[in-house]
């Protein structure tokens, strides 16, 4: 296919906001592509390959700078000063190639399979080694391919390269678009199944163009990841039965990475919850699931977490996460960051295990698993009805530095790729705390006359003073706003421009989302996103800072 073909396509998707139109556009383009239809379904998602696949350019806009520069004769610093009024690099590559002094290299047209093959060669460049890649070679692949194009292609071929089309296409827009082209608008619910479980558009649209048997056939298969299963979020342990009935399997929730892993005899592979491959960055993991894994061809659902090698205590996610963007030094990054390796579900045993109930995948994840002490083991969990006993296991998560619980039906199927109510999270209850309003600023804009935001205050006994633990600005009302300003005018001591202090008398409850160490309050303190409850009018002293230290160590 020519290249030209396809950009045309992008012209008109870049014109339109409107997703039917964009979906009509896409929709036209595959209904005149069947024979190429895989390479012309990824090229339009502006991925030359799918995430999963362990493969990127490895170009970034630095170098695309000295690729244009390179490709169109222009020197860097023009380059540069037009990327700066641009700030798109794809337009740059377009004016650049309009202007160009070289002749254009090939008189032949370009076409869609030249631009994969050699994006696909680019980014399979040092595919094996980590370490040296060959990016003069890299660049030069890429200059050939925009001296070769037209300027309009060489807009697009630069987007491609950044993986950044800036058309609006997201995999909504692809299924329908697919349904629209091969079956009259039909068959979207099989579209999404199908890449729920390949996570690969090429492969669906592949089917697509042959019937929607082909479709439906299509599984799991391992070393390809599915999407993974999402949480509803519960405001109670009662909303959580509800949710997923009774008796329900209650886990531990843990702060780690949600990994779902594939085995293969000898061979592991790891996938982020966005699908991205990380196995290079995890060989502790491959060995443990290599050792302690008894199965031939499996895929499980996990969450890694980092742990502190000195007292085995709670590492948190921030710093796991490094391990995850590493790509080098990792045998020290392994050392310094051990992770462990919970397993909570199985989806797939020599077997698709999708449509079996999750009470039979984790009865084939406990026989598959060989607990190890640190590096694998099976989450912990309890299957209950009671109530009572929901809220300790919360507690002594909690309390033992992990995020909660997980409450999970116990008849349901895995339903890739959804938030359904399968399986819900319980957000721990965070008691409130008891604060004066100690200072504030007035407002700005609409907020003008008000008083906008307000400093809030603990007590110390010890030094007879207010200490500030926060500040409170969003998420009021106009109407807590007007009282806010009128209960507080009068007692207001001192103003300096915006900043004003107030006499600590207005007692207010406030909810937070968690409390951080903080050195720009005086408390030591700060309280993430306070929220007003209700005005506390009973209450005369607020909450000690000594409750806030404990809230901290208690989070
Ligand atoms: P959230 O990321 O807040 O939507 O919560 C869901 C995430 O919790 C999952 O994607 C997992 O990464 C993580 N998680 C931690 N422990 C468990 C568990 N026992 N079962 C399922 N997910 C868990």
């Amino acid at each position: 296919m020519k290249y030209s073909k396809l950009v045309e396509t992008y012209q008109k998707l870049e014109k339109t906001q409107s997703t039917l139109e964009k979906t009509s556009i896409l929709a036209e383009l595959f209904s005149e592509s069947e024979e190429n239809i895989e390479e012309v379904v990824l090229l339009a998602m502006g991925r030359p390959f799918p995430k999963w696949k362990d493969l990127d350019l490895g170009i970034s806009s630095r170098t695309m700078v000295d690729i244009i520069s390179q490709a169109t004769g222009k020197s860097e610093s023009e380059v540069e000063k037009a990327w700066k009024e641009e700030g798109d690099l794809g337009i740059v590559a377009e004016k650049m190639v309009e202007g160009k002094t070289q002749q254009r290299l090939m008189t032949q047209e370009l076409t869609a399979e030249k631009v994969l093959e050699r994006t696909d060669k680019v980014a399979r460049m040092g595919e094996n080694s980590l370490e040296s890649v060959n990016m003069d070679k890299k660049k030069k692949h890429i200059a050939e391919l925009i001296s070769s194009a037209s300027p309009i292609e060489a807009r697009y071929i630069t987007r491609t390269v950044l993986q950044n089309m800036r058309l609006g296409v997201g995999e909504g827009t692809v299924r329908d678009a697919l349904a629209e082209a091969f079956f009259q608008g039909e068959n979207t619910e099989e579209i999404q199944r199908a890449y729920d479980l390949t996570t690969d558009f090429s492969t669906v649209a592949k089917a697509c163009t042959e019937d929607v048997g082909r479709l439906k056939n299509l599984e799991v298969e391992i070393f390809r990841p599915i999407r993974s299963m999402l949480a509803k979020k519960v405001e109670s342990v009662e909303e959580g039965f509800d949710t997923v009935g009774k008796p329900a399997a209650i886990d531990y929730k843990y702060d780690g990475m949600r990994a779902q892993i594939h085995k293969k005899d000898d061979e592991v592979k790891v996938f982020t919850r966005r699908l991205e491959e990380v196995t290079k960055q995890f060989p502790d993991v491959v060995k443990a699931v290599k050792t302690n894994l008894e199965a031939d061809k499996a895929i499980i659902d996990t969450e890694i977490v980092a742990y502190n090698p000195e007292d085995y205590s709670k590492v948190p996610f921030q710093k796991l996460s490094k391990r995850i963007k590493r790509k080098y030094e990792i045998q020290r990054l392994k050392e310094q960051i051990p992770v462990e390796v919970r397993p909570f579900d199985i989806l797939y045993l020599d077997n698709s295990l999708l449509n079996e109930d999750y009470r039979i995948r984790w009865e084939k994840l406990v026989e598959v698993v060989q607990e190890s002490d640190k590096e694998f083991k099976l989450v912990d969990r309890a299957v209950t009805e009671s109530e009572d006993e929901v809220v300790s296991m919360q507690q002594k998560s909690l309390s033992e530095g992990h995020e909660g619980i997980m409450m999970k039906a116990l008849d349901a199927r895995y339903k890739p790729g959804s938030r359904v109510g399968y399986m819900v999270k319980l957000k721990p209850v965070m008691e409130t705390l008891d604060l004066a309003i100690v200072g504030g600023e007035w407002g700005e804009g609409r907020r003008k006359g008000w008083i906008g935001s307000f400093k809030l205050g603990c007590y110390s006994p010890e030094k007879d003073e207010y200490l500030e633990v926060g500040k409170m600005a969003t998420g009021l009302t106009d109407e807590q706003l007007e009282e806010l300003t009128k209960r507080l005018k009068p007692l207001i001591i001192d103003e300096d421009g915006r900043d004003i202090d107030i006499k600590p008398e207005v007692m207010v409850e406030a909810e937070y989302e968690e409390i951080q160490k903080s050195p720009n309050y005086s408390s030591g303190y700060a309280l993430r996103f306070p929220r007003l409850k209700s005005f506390r009018d009973d209450k005369d002293v607020p909450d000690s800072v000594q409750k806030v230290r404990d809230l901290f160590n208690q989070q």
